[in-house]
């Protein structure tokens, strides 16, 4: 038996990427590595490896109960079959995601699969989710390119002077992309812009945002599993940052209810396999055929495809007519009511710049399994090669019920439990889920949606931003 406390050994089996990671751990004085998932509460959970186990653990992974993801976002743990009490899989990481956490000083994290105990993916990995419907693509010659835009809310978190739940009071209360703003928020931003920076993820845009303590910060996109790996290190910094400097950061949709909500739009564009060619851009700087019919695909899976990208009970307070955050299923273009945006290419880099923002997507979503189902519909589209219809180019709200209907405008689920009747009706995405994840999903979504309508609003604002 070898020593305990002797630092990390690598086993000649070990992969290069496996290596690297016991070289950094040792330069850079790791104690810790965190094995992160999202579950389907879309909560970001993990367990960690101590140094001295960690060449073993990057194999094996650490073991974890299956009833785990049968947990809701309130730690209520639902029925569901196949995970129960008995049952176990492993947290194995993908070292090709190893980082060490500016934030967290001695720590580092891998971004995980959940494997079975002999190695194969478990039904209800949501990462292998994603990875399946990047294959599923892939199969089709397509690549598909991605970027999660989030907003989040900086503050405190404070006790309720009444003896309520805490509440989130916001760092600053500056106005819409307004100067002082910057000034306000500006050590927290850069602490999180050098943190972001730090572990690969590259910065596009920065600017405070509409509600108080509102900031927006968006990340350069990436092959979809990357970006929603990113969507993961990116919501860690924002909280961990926020934590280390004794404030509260939230990228619930609405961790404060009459202020602006926080959207995370989700940039999507196909590419060829090579990634040479943007197959969403027609050459002309408009939209290819390909793309339109990627559109079609996803306004057709809308309704039930909101269940998995606004996925808390706290999203449906933001999806509401002018608020910038869709309410209708339509398509426009540089129209910021509709629910997918085309965006308009910018000049010098026309064909790379073509990509789809879909604004009904936040941050309270597991980010494989908002991405994965967002994919799975727009191929839908595509191979049915669906129209999308005309564009609506004004506030969908603003138009008659006739307009709309003619359109084939609708408007959004009004709550959780509804978007969960319309997945759950919806063959595309249940067959995309398959009978594990997906039942899984629905019982841990419909007990959130339960829990809440018992509950006032000061409740669910408090455990969406302690959640998210
Ligand atoms: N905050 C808005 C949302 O909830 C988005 C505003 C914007 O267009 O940046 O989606
Ligand atoms: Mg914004």
């Amino acid at each position: 038996m070898g020593d305990r406390h002797s630092a990390a050994v690598a086993p000649p089996q070990l992969d290069p990427a496996a290596r690297r990671i016991l070289e950094r751990v040792e330069v850079d004085g790791i104690e810790l590595v965190r094995f992160l998932y999202a579950d389907h509460g879309g909560v970001i959970r993990g367990k960690a490896s101590g140094r001295s186990r960690l060449p073993e653990r990057i194999g094996t992974g650490i073991g974890h109960t299956v009833a785990m993801m049968a947990m809701s976002m309130l730690d209520h743990l639902q029925p569901v079959e196949g995970m129960g009490p008995v049952g176990e899989v492993r947290i194995v990481p993908d070292p090709a995601t190893f980082v060490p956490l500016p934030y967290a000083s001695g720590a580092a994290a891998m971004l995980s699969d959940l494997r079975q105990l002999d190695g194969s993916p478990w039904a209800a990995c949501p990462r292998t989710f994603l990875k399946d419907a990047v294959a599923l693509l892939g199969s089709q010659g397509l690549t598909p390119v991605a970027a999660f835009e989030p907003e989040f809310t900086l503050g405190r978190r404070l006790p309720d002077p009444t003896g309520g739940p805490d509440r989130l009071v916001p760092i600053d209360d500056s106005l819409c992309y307004a100067a002082a703003g910057f000034d306000l928020a500006h050590d927290y931003t850069m602490a999180l812009v050098r943190a972001l920076e730090a572990q690969g993820l590259p910065i596009e845009h920065y600017y405070p945002e509409l509600g108080a303590g509102q900031h927006e910060l968006s990340i350069r996109p990436a092959t979809a599993l990357k970006a929603a790996d990113n969507h993961v290190i990116y919501r860690e910094t924002v909280r961990g940052v926020a934590f280390r400097m004794a404030m509260w950061a939230s990228l619930a949709p609405k961790p404060i209810a009459d202020q602006a909500g926080n959207g995370a739009h989700l940039h999507v564009s196909l590419w060829d396999a090579d990634l040479e060619r943007n197959l969403f851009a027609d050459g002309k700087g408009g939209l290819s055929v390909l793309g339109r019919r990627f559109i079609a695909g996803v306004l057709a899976h809308l309704p039930g495809l909101v269940a998995l990208t606004c996925a808390s009970v706290n999203s449906y307070r933001r999806l509401r007519p002018r608020t910038w955050a869709s309410a209708y299923t339509c398509y426009g273009t540089d129209n910021r009511e509709a629910a997918v945006r085309i965006c308009s290419p910018m000049g010098g880099n026309v064909e790379a710049s073509t990509n789809l923002e879909i604004k009904p997507s936040d941050s309270s979503a597991n980010p494989y399994l908002s991405l994965g189902a967002v994919l799975h519909a727009g191929l839908d589209g595509i191979r049915r090669e669906l129209d999308p219809g005309k564009a609506v180019m004004v506030d969908p709200d603003t138009l008659s019920a006739k307009q709309r209907a003619r359109l084939g405008c609708e408007r959004l689920p009004a709550s959780l439990g509804e978007a969960l009747d319309a997945l759950e009706a919806d063959r595309l995405l249940m067959d995309a889920l398959g009978p594990l994840r997906g039942a899984a999903y629905l019982a841990v979504k419909r007990s959130e949606a339960a829990d809440f309508a018992a509950q006032d609003v000061a409740y669910e604002t408090f455990q969406h931003l302690r959640a998210f």
